[in-house]
């Protein structure tokens, strides 16, 4: 599935290269961020990830020595040494998730998928004006998921027959 900053990672160059991005950093052989001015990053502290039920956590990193760095201007915005928020799950589910999309078998899923479902997904939301689920809970909106599913399959089943019935 594309995560929210997939259009910019995959059309952007400038963004995708930017060696200024944490997650473009090169590692040493201890496994330490290192920064285009090649200073290390420690890691600061560890905190939960607002909003998040299911106890995510954040790592924060610090440079360790950001004075007199000629990247300055282009790399952090205040006086103090660059800090980077590190979430090392997600960006590797980013990196799985470019892999497969790019991959051919990706591409060829993602046109089927343009070819069969985005139709009739389109028509049931811009001509049917279905936007919203109103109902909550699982099992409520399962079921008018079901309803609206049947109703749009009766239509196509009612158009084709009056089709055939024009044509015979
Ligand atoms: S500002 Fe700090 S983190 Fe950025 S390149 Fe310079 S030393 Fe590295």
């Amino acid at each position: 599935m594309k995560f929210p900053m997939y259009k910019k990672e995959t059309t952007h160059e400038k963004y995708r290269n930017d060696p200024f991005r944490a997650v473009n950093f090169k590692t040493d052989a201890d496994g330490d961020l290192i920064c285009p001015n090649h200073k290390k990053f420690h890691l600061a502290y560890r905190k939960a990830v607002k909003g998040n039920q299911y106890g995510r956590q954040e790592e924060i990193y610090e440079c360790e020595d950001c004075s007199g760095c000629p990247y300055a201007d282009r790399c952090k915005k205040t006086e103090k040494n660059r800090t980077i928020r590190v979430n090392q799950e997600l960006t590797e589910f980013h990196e799985e998730v470019l892999d497969n999309l790019e991959s051919i078998h990706g591409a060829l899923l993602r046109m089927n998928r343009s070819i069969q479902a985005d139709g009739s997904f389109g028509v049931i939301k811009q001509d049917r004006w279905y936007k919203r689920i109103v109902r909550r809970g699982l099992d409520s909106v399962q079921l008018e998921l079901y309803l609206v599913s049947i109703g749009h399959n009766l239509y196509k089943f009612y158009n084709k027959q009056m089709k055939l019935q024009q044509a015979a």
